[in-house]
């Protein structure tokens, strides 16, 4: 893949990232609330009220994705923030194919290709 070709990869991984750690003032959060409540607010003088539910929401969408993995994704974030800048991001760690990109859309993270990612899973990765 070109590096021209990995940088909405990269954005998306420093998002997810940045969400993951919990980070407040990151374009993650920008993204975040544009998707969720307040429709068009201008983020400055917000009432507290409305502040509390967007870190509510904020909160619940933090734990869903910690749940899912927990500090594994995060690892698997920072490996594939590594493997852009060495350049072999969207090649598959297992079987050094290229990962798909609808894959790499789903799950920007994934060192394999999924075929390898099912193998490693049914042997009890
Ligand atoms: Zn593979």
């Amino acid at each position: 893949m070109k590096k021209r070709e990995m940088k909405p990869f990269k954005e998306t991984l420093i998002a997810l990232r940045a969400r993951l750690r919990g980070d407040v003032n990151t374009l993650a959060n920008a993204a975040l609330s544009n998707n969720g409540n307040s429709a068009g607010s201008s983020s400055s003088s917000v009432p507290s009220h409305i502040a509390d539910l967007g870190s509510d929401t904020y909160e619940q969408d933090n734990t869903l994705l910690l749940m899912s993995n927990e500090g594994e994704v995060l690892q698997q974030i920072e490996d594939a923030l590594e493997r852009i800048e060495d350049g072999v991001y969207g090649t598959c760690n297992e079987c050094s194919k290229v990962i798909p990109k609808t894959r790499l859309n789903a799950i920007p993270y994934t060192p394999y290709c999924v075929k390898c990612a099912s193998d490693l899973e049914s042997s009890g990765y």
